[in-house]
């Protein structure tokens, strides 16, 4: 059978590698995102790149987003130019967007009454495994049509896992980031109370990464907070706006989560002070500060 046809919409830090590791793997690829430049990379791969989500997604069989938010979603397929007009029924829309799970379980049904399938496929594993292909798929929606575009997916990821129906995929998001923000904040605590010891941070993080608290947070991101690397990878906006989804998830089905609602507070600090560019791991400096941590010397006043 002929490869499927595939059109990638949004090529940030997230779409980038996704796009590229299709265009590897040989899917005949059209490329759109709002900035073209970024599609440099992907195009020297064999990707064309048009001038609108419509002309990429017009008889792609399969269709991915990679976008900030739900508004963005819903704007690409349903605003003015939307690509849902132009898309051929039994195509697929593959959501690899964080995006809130109630929207998407609305802009599945409406794909549906086009006979157009959605899936939600949010990822996780960051720029790295982006880049890779080794991300984790969190799939809601039809488990035939999940079988249809398997072999896309599998040139983005090494773990494809189908969660459940519509909307059930953004659901399993939201789990990952409240269990990677809550280990993210216990390690920003660590890291100020080593500082606030006058104990070197480096040597605490290689002594725990041997034992019980090891983790992705500790490798990576607790590594970047204590270089005070603060450059994205993911920008804090995009991690408030997750945690805002998982708050606002909690709230309606009246989960106690006083963890989750205390990291949204912090993250919405960070915005609120002109760093909503920078990496989400500025929560870490943000701790710092409140602890009365000096940022040049990393000492207590
Ligand atoms: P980003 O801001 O780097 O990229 C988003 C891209 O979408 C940009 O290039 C932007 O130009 C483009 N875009 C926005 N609106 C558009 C539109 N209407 N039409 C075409 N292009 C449009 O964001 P990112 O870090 O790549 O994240 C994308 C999504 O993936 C978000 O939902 C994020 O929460 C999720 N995510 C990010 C990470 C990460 O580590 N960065 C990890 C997992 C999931």
């Amino acid at each position: 059978m002929a490869a499927p046809q595939v059109a990638f919409i949004g090529l940030g830090v997230m779409g980038a590698g996704m796009a590229a590791n299709l265009a590897r793997k040989g899917f005949p690829l059209a490329v759109f995102n709002r900035t073209p430049e970024k599609a440099t990379p992907v195009v020297a791969l064999g990707a064309t790149l048009v001038g609108s989500a419509a002309e990429a997604a017009r008889g792609a069989d399969v269709v991915f987003l990679c976008l900030p938010a739900t508004e963005d979603v819903a704007a690409v397929l349903f605003g003015e130019g939307g690509i849902a007009v132009v898309m051929n029924p039994g195509a697929v829309v593959i959501d690899t967007s964080t995006i809130d799970p109630v929207a998407t379980r609305e802009l599945a049904a409406r794909l549906a009454a086009q006979s157009i399938a959605m899936l939600d496929s949010p990822v996780s594993g960051g720029q790295k495994g982006a880049a890779d292909g080794t991300l984790s798929c969190m799939v809601g929606g039809p488990a035939d049509v999940l079988a249809q575009v398997r072999p896309c997916l599998e040139a983005i990821a090494t773990t494809i896992v189908h969660i459940g129906d519509a909307g059930a995929g953004q659901v399993a998001k939201a789990c990952n980031q409240i269990c990677v923000a809550a280990n993210m904040l216990g390690a920003s605590e660590a890291v100020a109370l080593a500082l606030s010891m006058g104990v070197d941070p480096r040597r605490v993080r290689e002594a725990l990464l041997g034992g019980a608290a090891k983790s992705t947070v500790l490798e990576r991101h607790a590594l970047r907070l204590i270089e005070r690397d603060f450059k994205p990878g993911f920008r804090a906006a995009l991690m408030e706006k997750d945690l805002r989804i998982a708050v606002e998830a909690m709230n309606r089905t009246l989960v106690y989560a006083p963890v989750s609602a205390g990291i949204h507070q912090l993250l919405k600090a960070l915005l609120q002070t002109g760093r909503a560019d920078l990496d989400w791991g500025a929560v870490g400096a943000l701790i710092q500060e409140l602890s009365g941590i000096a940022p040049e010397t990393g000492t207590k006043g």
